[in-house]
């Protein structure tokens, strides 16, 4: 059903490219046609208008003209031309792009049956394989609109001619394209480089490099908040905080296998010394092995989690940098677990539930698991493959018995064993990796790694790699968008606004300040000279979750007027009370930024 229901929408979008070609034609019937297909939410055209190229204001023309066409109810005919007949036409209409092509597709041996197939609707031909719909009334009311332009080179080559690119925006019904329209002006509004901006959260410099953010304070106090949290969480799930170098040597990757399988995605090596090479490290798994390997263990010291928010570096190509969703530098939430294979399942099952405890917490809901496996076909992966299936099977076993949804994709595994990945979709549904969980079977071996088991002999244990808060940049990336920038108060760079109602009350504020500050809240007094009202929507386009208000009568019962973000009401609390409020939504990691969560008691 899915998949008529999707060739339906691709033949739809398909013969909307060729109305807007035939209505382009009209306008400008020296337009030469380049390649029109449909693609993710619409279609396109590249057109070679040679000296004067059309604009942006000429959309509206060729949309009317699209909807006279789509009015006459013109069929599309196919008409199968022999291969020289259809060179010579080609030829003959002086369509130039579309004659490379034809004798491309003639060479390569695909014209079919030594033909090559044409559609005609109206007076507009276009060489093309089709499908479209019957005839151009079949187009329902409202799906499109042309969307913008952009200029493409001929074959994507930018030695070859520029070409004039058209977009359009097409759905299966005029109520879909208004869905997705809104849904994109919120992504636009929400877009995490724009927030990030507006909130004093990141920078990016050009002397400092692409893909190198750099955190201001506000987003640095979003790092921290999420960081002081995992620390807690791993504390008492019995993990061991370590700290090791972001460099280290060649010989150290030689031994973990990352070069080869993972050099493409780091940093190249750096000469130090006389004859040595440095790489700035991509992950912080073979420090956290080194470390396992400098002591004797012993099957009582297991499960060993050694966990580190550590910096890593990878290179990523310059045209796949985002914002902080790509980057060259990231500090992850990273840990390994070295344990028995009797505690494997047992551990992955911890792990998982930890996910499941932080995504819950944070209403990330918009992801699915991923169970990436290796394939055989692909040196990207260890040629070992009785461990790769009894690792992959193990795996299989845990979200099994977890019954949790998954779907097994392979080729998406780590070199060095399986995978679960966490894939969150983004507003525009987008889907990324956030979180992983590796099962390893390969660096035991590689590091040689044991330990004493009770009978007195040495074993190899199996190594967990996780990171359940991913990157502090992928996360943050997600978060701002998740939230449009209105965080939680324990996670929020400034916690509460003071809003002194006249000047007269600027000494009550500053003691507020003292009182808040000294608990450890973030504060902030606005002694600017703009109006109250000025004040409280600053205060409101900065997203500070809370907005207490400070005038004659609440100095008088030591009280404040406390207005939440994004809500008219407004109650006056006692100070005293309102600061055990805040405490508590601290402390419990509150997430008031959503409607339906209840504040605590005063
Ligand atoms: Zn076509
Ligand atoms: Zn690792």
């Amino acid at each position: 059903m899915l998949e008529d229901k999707d060739a339906a929408l691709h033949a739809l979008r398909h013969s909307l490219a060729h109305i807007m070609a035939a209505a382009v034609r009209q306008l400008r019937p020296d337009a030469r046609l380049a390649f029109g297909p449909p693609v993710e939410y619409g279609f396109y055209y590249d057109f070679d208008f040679g000296e004067t190229p059309i604009g942006e204001n000429d959309l509206k023309q060729i949309e009317q003209g699209m909807r006279a066409i789509i009015k006459k109810r013109e069929p599309f005919v196919r008409e199968d031309k022999p291969c020289d007949e259809a060179l010579r036409y080609l030829e003959e209409q002086g369509e130039l792009y579309k004659l490379e092509y034809a004798r491309e597709l003639i060479e390569e041996g695909k014209a079919a049956n030594g033909t090559l197939s044409f559609y005609t609707s109206g007076d507009f031909t276009d060489m093309c394989e089709g499908p479209h719909l019957e005839h151009t009334g079949q187009v329902p009311k409202n799906c499109f609109k042309l969307d913008r332009i952009s200029g493409s080179y001929w074959r994507g080559d930018e030695k070859r001619p520029m070409l004039t690119r058209i977009y359009g925006l097409a759905f299966a019904s005029g109520a879909e394209l208004k869905e997705y329209l809104a849904m994109r002006k919120l992504a636009m509004e929400r877009d995490h480089r724009k927030l990030g901006d507006e909130l004093d959260l990141f920078i990016q410099d050009s002397e400092v490099g692409v893909g190198l953010p750099l955190w201001m304070p506000n987003g640095t106090v979003l790092r921290d908040e999420l960081e002081k949290w995992a620390r807690e969480v791993e504390f008492l799930a019995g993990y061991q905080r370590v700290t090791t170098p972001s460099v280290t040597r060649k010989e150290l990757y030689l031994r973990s296998g990352h070069v080869p399988y993972y050099e493409d995605s780091m940093y190249p090596s750096m000469p130090i010394d006389e004859h040595d090479e440095y790489y700035l490290r991509p992950m912080c798994c073979p420090h956290h092995h080194k470390i396992y390997a400098a002591r004797l263990r012993s099957y009582r010291d297991l499960p060993l989690r050694l966990c580190e928010y550590g910096d890593v570096f990878r290179y990523e190509k310059h045209g796949s940098l985002s914002g902080l969703l790509r980057v060259r530098a990231m500090c992850m939430n990273d840990a390994h677990i070295y344990c028995t294979p009797e505690q494997v399942a047992s551990e992955f099952r911890n792990v998982v539930a930890m996910y499941q405890m932080y995504y819950g917490h944070l209403r990330m809901g918009n992801f699915r698991v991923r169970l990436s496996l290796h394939d055989k076909n692909s040196a990207k992966f260890v040629d070992r493959y009785e461990e790769w299936e009894r690792s992959e099977s193990i795996v299989r076993e845990v979200l099994d018995g977890l019954d949790i949804k998954y779907e097994e994709e392979s080729g998406e595994a780590a070199f060095y064993g399986p995978k679960v990945d966490i894939q969150v979709k983004n507003l525009m549904g987008r889907e990324e990796t956030v979180s992983t969980c590796q099962l390893d079977f390969m660096m035991p071996d590689r590091f040689d790694l044991t330990y004493v088991d009770a009978d007195g002999e040495r074993k190899r244990p199996f190594i967990l790699h996780r990171a359940p808060l991913s990157t502090h940049e992928r996360m943050i990336s997600f978060l701002i968008e998740l939230y449009g920038g209105a965080f939680p108060t324990w996670m929020a760079p400034v916690q509460v606004c003071l809003v002194p109602v006249n000047p007269a009350m600027l000494d009550y504020a500053s003691e507020t300040k003292d009182m808040l500050h000294t608990a450890f809240f973030r504060v902030e007094v606005d002694n600017s000279a703009e109006s109250f009202n000025k004040k409280i929507r600053n205060a409101i386009t900065r997203k500070i979750p809370n907005i207490w208000i400070l005038g004659e009568k609440e100095k008088e019962a030591q009280a404040v007027t406390w207005r939440r973000y994004a809500e008219k009401e407004q109650q006056v609390v006692s100070r005293h009370a309102a600061l055990n409020m805040l405490t508590t939504m601290r402390a419990q990691r509150l997430m008031d930024n959503f409607a339906d969560v209840a504040l605590p008691d005063c």
